[in-house]
């Protein structure tokens, strides 16, 4: 089943053209890593995949709809507004930087979003919650703030917090860039577990042999094209474009 067919997806920022014409279709269960350099657009793609961005020209479907078309394609939004809400709720994003509230605890962080949006009750928010927290080896740290934990820990609370969503696609945004090199194992463990489960991923990463153990699938973006679409084996044995083989070797 195809969970995200994005077509020709055109993305400006100003006159900046960021995405020229990227398509990629993302099936149930997969898990696709996407490497590239630095500015090629990975995270505006992811983010135009969720929605925290505009698309200019192309279309998205999630899921069987069309949530979003535009520029001159003639493809026209299936979906209701609701159902468009309801589709970008399917997808749980973590980010580079943590992004969680400063001013709540790791419990506190997990259960705003079921809650809020979900108006969820407050005791079956923490229940989830608990269960959530448990699941990335937090639930002893709770209480805790964020002021109060490691990197890893943060990271590991971030994804609790889309996972209590309960979404049916995880989007990864350098999950582990911004930790120090001793905390990023914790991470990639929890995202390993998430694999075992078969969660659709999209994980934007610059750890090399993660993304050869865990990938279904390996996405090489480089100036808003995908150069490179094909099984993990191939792109880093023998990888097509002679690009990909100097940003290997710099990453090696
Ligand atoms: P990557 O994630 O691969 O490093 P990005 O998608 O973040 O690349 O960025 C692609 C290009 O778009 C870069 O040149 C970046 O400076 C630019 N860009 C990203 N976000 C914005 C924005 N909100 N406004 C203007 N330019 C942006
Ligand atoms: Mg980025």
């Amino acid at each position: 089943m195809t969970m995200i067919r994005m077509s020709n997806i055109h993305k400006y920022f100003g006159r900046l053209h960021v995405l020229k014409g990227v398509s990629l279709e993302v099936n149930k269960g997969e898990i696709i890593s996407i490497i590239g350099p630095s500015g090629s657009g990975k995270s505006t793609l992811l983010r135009c995949m969720n929605q925290l961005e505009r698309i200019d020209q192309g279309s998205i479907e999630i899921e069987g709809v069309i949530v979003e078309a535009a520029g001159d394609t003639g493809v026209k939004v299936t979906a209701s507004h609701p159902e468009v809400r309801a589709t970008y709720r399917k997808m749980g994003m973590v980010f580079q930087g943590f992004n969680l509230f400063p001013h709540m605890t790791a419990l506190g962080n997990v259960i705003e979003a079921p809650m809020l949006v979900n108006k969820m009750a407050k005791d079956d928010a923490v229940q989830i919650a608990e269960k959530q927290l448990a699941k990335v080896g937090l639930l002893e740290k709770k209480d805790a703030y964020p002021s109060k934990l490691s990197g890893g820990q943060k990271q590991r609370v971030a994804i609790a917090r889309a996972l209590a969503m309960n979404p049916d696609i995880m989007l990864f945004d350098e999950p582990t860039s911004a930790l120090d090199p001793e905390l990023i194992g914790e991470v990639l463990s929890v995202i390993k577990n998430l694999a075992q489960e078969h969660m659709t991923m999209l994980i934007v990463t610059h750890e090399m042999g993660f993304a050869k153990e865990i990938s279904d699938r390996v996405i090489f973006m480089d100036d808003g094209k995908i150069l490179e679409d094909s099984s993990p084996k191939e792109f880093f044995d023998n990888p097509r474009h002679p690009r990909i083989k100097t940003f290997l070797e710099k990453m090696l």
